[in-house]
């Protein structure tokens, strides 16, 4: 089995003794495909061959395949192209051989592929982060020699340009000729290992996968692949001696990107059992939320709703529902939230964290960028909200984002897509993410006299698509200073301890450290965590039952009723599909195919927390969804309404209406001087009104 290591032409390979094996194994296994392959060339151009099946007819070749692609590859396009077929044209036929379903050896996990890969065949699974538009790469270059006209046509098959060193005339300068010379298409898929299994702080490994012809544009950013291929090197730019590494396809199949690849073996699942029968679950599940971090129980056990996620409804006609729950965390600094959303980070099967300006290139969503992995072309990239799709996106510091990703933010958490429409690309993600975000107020304190809205830097349609919203004070209280304090001290000592105990190697404080360890070990060690929530992802799907229906119908339209009475819309349908969800998410702690009253009971009391603080109008001490939905109190636009009255009457009189006139009305009707002040700039910047000249304003609509 010599092999000449120069490129030799495909006539002179015909001695390559795997033609006769691979054509034996079309002729035995693989007519009736190739017949329907012939009747759909070239439209269809690919033969798949399943390495299984390859390996059970012949496994030497299988073997040789795994060792020395580019030769046995080349033995199987021979074969193939020799094949007898009715109502075959051998000149035209050429398809493609693509093997899949390689053996395990042959998948390596990104970080361990090294050098003994190269030339190798074998597969690699992750999610494309980055892909480059279709661009024509040279396949069969026709030179044309500059002085005497002559031309050569040369099959390209390495990664560089092939040309004729000197013409029969002796000239050596040659032009290329675009029209008669073919190009195929071809496109570069930047692939990262999944994301589950990148631990704590990692830096990813990526690999650049290059395709051709027919798998051109069949994925786009955010797909998880299995891509199988020959590893090759990418020659050094100038004179240096690291090359780069791709993989040439030869095959690529979109997977399940599922929230979990978790595998769960049948005693795990039985543990996961008996966790769930566990009268004291939703406790040992708030314990075993950032265990470091001390109190916020009703933020935490609502992350744990979270993290089992609602059930997602596809209804007939295309319509969905999600089923993942969002929460958003507005709080003072300091208050523990990017220790909490680092901590579910470490927790959840599949998450990404990222922060206010730092998040990747790719920002939130997706982008399209002209850089060097493009080849001067357009390149797609992949953001956290669709790398993330399936899982959690954990998002700190919300109200320092790029006005653009929040904007993405907005469709991401509704539809669960994101398009990018830029520079003639249009394209669609997915991104069926969950996002726990965290915010901080606009003047950094919150200030209690004034409406939640207005102190955080982000717009309301945007909040009310949070399914909870969580505002966290500072509270300068003595005795839960003390208990923090305390908390966080023990903690440290705690983590001290163990690693002096470790350091030292030393035996005599065991007890105690024992002890100290069990106040900073969740209740549910990490691991078991992740397989009990990816098990009641993928097996639970619980449904509502008539008194849980009843007991949510209840409260809501309770909710609606009051908000009547007092003259003010109330929630919305989103609230009202935010509780079905928190309700769905914690039947499936308990593993319960029925969501119960304790379910529906349960996600009532988190929301009513929740809203308590925020969605109090402060002149009037009612609940008032407007906060959220519109960004103003009912009590507020009344207030508009009527300052805006005054000064419209007094300019059907007078072309422009003096302030204090205005203030003096509004006065006789209960607004102090300094609130219809306030009133003026918020129409002013509404565009109700303008001011002409100093003292003065002006409709902008008279009538
Ligand atoms: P934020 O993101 O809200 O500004 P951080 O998460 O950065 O706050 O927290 C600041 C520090 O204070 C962290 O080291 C955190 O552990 C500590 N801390 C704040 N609140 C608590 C708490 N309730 N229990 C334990 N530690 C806390
Ligand atoms: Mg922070």
């Amino acid at each position: 089995m010599e092999r000449s290591d120069d490129q030799q032409g495909m006539e002179t390979t015909a001695e390559n003794p795997f033609v006769v094996r691979f054509a034996q194994f079309f002729e035995n296994t693989q007519k009736k495909n190739i017949e329907k392959l012939v009747s759909k060339y070239p439209e269809k151009r690919s033969l798949e061959i399943d390495f299984k099946e390859l390996e059970h007819y012949d496994f030497e070749l299988a073997d040789e395949l795994l060792q020395n692609p580019d030769y046995v590859l080349e033995a199987a396009q021979l074969a193939i192209q020799g094949i007898d077929v009715p109502a075959l044209n051998l000149d035209e036929f050429k398809p493609h051989v693509r093997i899949f379903n390689l053996p395990e050896e042959a998948m390596p996990i990104l970080r361990d592929i090294g050098s003994a890969q190269l030339s190798k065949l074998l597969s690699v699974e992750g999610t494309i982060v980055q892909i480059t538009e279709v661009l024509p790469k040279l396949l069969r270059a026709v030179w044309e020699c500059r002085r005497c006209g002559n031309t050569y046509t040369i099959l390209q098959s390495s990664n560089n340009q092939q040309q004729p060193t000197v013409c029969e005339c002796r000239a050596h300068d040659f032009t290329l000729k675009s029209n008669t010379s073919t190009f195929v298409d071809f496109q570069k898929i930047r692939v990262q290992e999944p994301i589950e299994l990148i631990k704590g702080n990692q830096q990813p490994t990526n690999l650049d996968v290059y395709v051709i012809d027919d798998l051109v544009n069949k994925v786009t950013p955010g797909d998880r692949i299995k891509a199988t291929g020959i590893l090759r090197l990418v020659p050094p730019k100038e004179k240096k001696l690291v090359y780069g590494r791709f993989l040439e396809a030869v095959h690529i199949e979109e997977t399940e990107k599922n929230f979990e690849e978790v595998e769960i073996t049948k005693e795990e699942e039985e543990e996961i059992r008996k966790l769930a029968k566990d009268k004291e679950v939703y406790e040992k599940l708030v314990k075993s939320i950032a265990p470091n971090i001390y109190g916020h129980e009703v933020v935490k056990e609502s992350i744990a709703l979270q993290l089992f996620g609602g059930v997602k409804k596809i209804l007939p006609g295309q319509n969905r529902i999600r089923g993942n729950i969002h929460i958003l965390l507005v709080g003072e600094p300091g208050v523990a939230k990017s220790q909490l959303l680092q901590a579910v980070d470490n927790i959840a099967p599949k998450s990404i964290y990222s922060a206010g300006k730092t998040t990747s290139a790719a920002g939130l969503s997706a982008t399209a960028v002209k850089d060097e992995f493009g080849e001067g072309g357009w390149t797609l990239k992949a953001g956290a909200l669709v790398l993330a799709s399936g899982g959690m996106a954990l998002i700190d510091e919300l109200d320092k984002m790029d006005p653009e990703d929040r904007s993405a933010l907005h469709e991401a958490l509704e539809q669960e897509s994101i398009s990018v429409a830029k520079a003639g690309i249009v394209t669609r993600f997915k991104t069926e993410t969950s996002v726990l975000s965290a915010a901080n107020p606009k003047y950094s304190r919150f200030d209690p006299y004034q409406n939640f809205m207005e102190q955080i830097n982000l717009p309301a349609s945007l909040v009310s698509r949070f399914d909870l919203f969580f505002m966290i004070r500072d509270v300068l209280d003595r005795k839960k200073d003390e208990e923090i304090s305390a908390h966080i001290l023990k903690t440290h000592q705690a983590g001290e301890m163990m690693l002096q105990q470790i350091k030292n190697k030393s035996m005599e404080k065991q007890k105690e450290v024992a002890e100290m360890e069990k106040l900073i070990t969740p209740a549910i060690e990490g691991k078991m965590m992740k397989k009990y929530i990816s098990y009641a992802r993928q097996n639970i799907f619980p449904v509502l039952t008539a008194e849980a229906i009843k007991n949510i119908s209840d409260f809501y339209i309770d909710l609606r009723d009051q908000g009547k009475k007092q003259g003010t819309y109330t929630a919305t349908h989103r609230q009202l599909e935010g509780l079905v969800r928190l309700s769905e998410a914690s039947a499936r702690v308990r593993l319960s195919d029925t969501v119960e009253i304790e379910d529906t009971d349960r996600a009532i009391r988190l929301f009513r927390t929740a809203l308590q603080e925020l969605v109090v109008d402060q002149e009037t001490g009612k609940i008032d969804f407007d906060i959220i939905n519109v960004g103003r109190t009912q009590t507020e636009l009344t207030n508009l309404k009527k300052i805006l009255g005054i000064i419209k009457d007094k300019a059907r009189e007078i072309d422009m209406v003096p302030m204090q006139e205005v203030i003096d009305e509004a006065k006789t009707q209960g607004l102090d001087e300094e609130k219809t002040k306030e009133i003026f700039s918020k129409l002013e910047k509404a565009g109700d009104i303008y001011r002409p000249k100093y003292g003065f304003v002006k409709p902008t609509q008279p009538k």
